[in-house]
């Protein structure tokens, strides 16, 4: 995360808890994010309360015809095409692409319903047709309730079931008692179920940002841990491994190698004569050929588990798991030809460039020996190589010590 990406959240969050909008609306980045959120997790939850509506909308069908009422046919074929927009549109809210839709769906649904039950209240004689019509509040409320309906989507929806109250209402001729009714029950209701929604919804939004905000600051903690661990790990002028690291793989490694039974190979190398380098050339030019030779160093660590690594002053480490001795020799030789084909002039060496000397040591690792066994040897080698002229590599291949009878 940026910094001003927390600092964005930040202040978003601040601004709607203390000060939520009437509308309950993020700025649009935030909302859309929202808005994908809460389809994704309501998604279900919508497709439930979808199947009870159409349960509650088919239910009354048997008591109708049982009761012999006159209107029950038609109210029949009216639930039936309800029905079926309603079933259409289940279908096509398992698809992903519904979820854009999802809050005009539901409040199409919704209002469909709504209107269904006052057609249905219309095929009836009073008292009957009343019970059908209160029964509308019900679809209503319930369309807030359960089935996930937004509070800007809400509004709406109570728009439109007014505006088809008003028609069946007009349909109807109904009289003064049974609008003022109507009116009143459908008023009170919306008033309730959105004030509901919105108290709901407030708090859903607020736990959103709360928990982006705790997401993003995760990820900030994250972040700078690895760059923390990174730093620790890397030398600070070669930008390769540093001796911290190269401990750390060692342990690892030979513990690993113990167990495969399989060769663990150390290359150590140390530039020649650069005591004498640094004096002639001074030390900025001493810290460009250390880096020049890194690089060239950190090319063979290529396999996973290889490592090449700064081991302090002008020596280097590389770390060959799973590598024989007869497989490293090469490699060894390889190194040292490229770092003199790197050409960097030493005027006080006899090779007229800067060279460097290897020792390496090889071994399966043993549980009876320690890994600075293998860094011993090494050195020792080093040291050999050395002795005999410089620019050239010695080895040493560490056996398993014998056990005591
Ligand atoms: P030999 O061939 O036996 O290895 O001789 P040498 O001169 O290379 O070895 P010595 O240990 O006498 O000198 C190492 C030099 O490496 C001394 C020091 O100034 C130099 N050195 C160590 N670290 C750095 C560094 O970070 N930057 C620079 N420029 N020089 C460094
Ligand atoms: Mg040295
Ligand atoms: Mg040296």
């Amino acid at each position: 995360m940026s910094d001003r990406q927390g600092e964005y959240y930040r202040a978003v969050y601040t601004t709607f808890t203390r000060h939520p909008r009437p509308t309950l609306r993020f700025p649009p980045d935030i909302e859309t994010e929202f808005n994908q959120m809460y389809a994704d997790r309501y998604q279900l939850h919508i497709q439930i309360a979808g199947l009870l509506g159409l349960l509650a909308l088919i239910a009354p069908t048997p008591w109708d015809y049982w009761m012999g009422f006159a209107g029950a046919s038609a109210a029949w074929h009216i639930r039936i095409v309800a029905s079926v927009f309603l079933m259409t549109c289940l279908a096509y809210s398992t698809q992903e692409s519904s979820k854009k839709l999802q809050q005009p769906l539901i409040t199409l649904n919704a209002a469909v319903c709504y209107f269904a039950t006052l057609l249905v209240s219309e095929q009836f004689v009073p008292p009957i047709s009343d019970y059908y019509a209160i029964g509308s509040t019900l679809v209503l409320i319930s369309a807030f309730v359960i089935s996930g309906l937004q509070f800007s989507w809400g509004k709406r929806a109570a728009i439109l079931m007014s505006g088809l109250l008003g028609l069946h209402l007009w349909r109807l001729h109904a009289s003064l008692e049974l609008c003022t009714i109507q009116v009143f029950v459908m008023v009170l209701g919306s008033v309730f179920s959105l004030s509901g929604t919105y108290l709901m919804e407030l708090s859903l939004r607020q736990n959103f940002l709360q928990s982006r905000l705790l997401a993003l600051e995760h990820k900030t903690l994250e972040d700078t841990r690895l760059h923390l661990e990174i730093l620790t790990s890397t030398d600070g002028l070669t930008r390769i491994a540093n001796r911290r690291a190269f401990d750390e793989n060692l342990q690892q490694e030979w513990m690993r190698q113990q167990r495969s039974e399989t060769p663990l190979t150390l290359l150590m190398l140390d530039i020649d004569h650069f005591k004498q380098f640094n004096d002639h050339y001074g030390h900025p030019q001493g810290d460009a050929c250390l880096q020049r030779i890194a690089l060239t160093l950190a090319d063979f660590a290529r396999r996973p588990g290889d490592l090449a690594a700064r081991y302090g002053g002008e020596e280097f480490v590389l770390l060959f798991p799973d590598t024989p001795l007869a497989h490293a020799l090469p490699i060894g030789q390889k190194i040292l030809e490229a770092i003199s084909a790197l050409e960097i002039p030493h005027a006080l060496s006899s090779w007229g460039k800067v060279t460097a000397s290897m020792g390496i040591a090889s071994m399966i690792p043993q549980a009876a020996l320690g890994a600075e066994q293998l860094i011993l040897r090494a050195d020792e080698a080093l040291y050999q190589a050395k002795a005999s002229g410089r620019n050239t590599l010695k080895q040493y291949l560490i056996t398993a010590p014998r056990l005591k009878p």
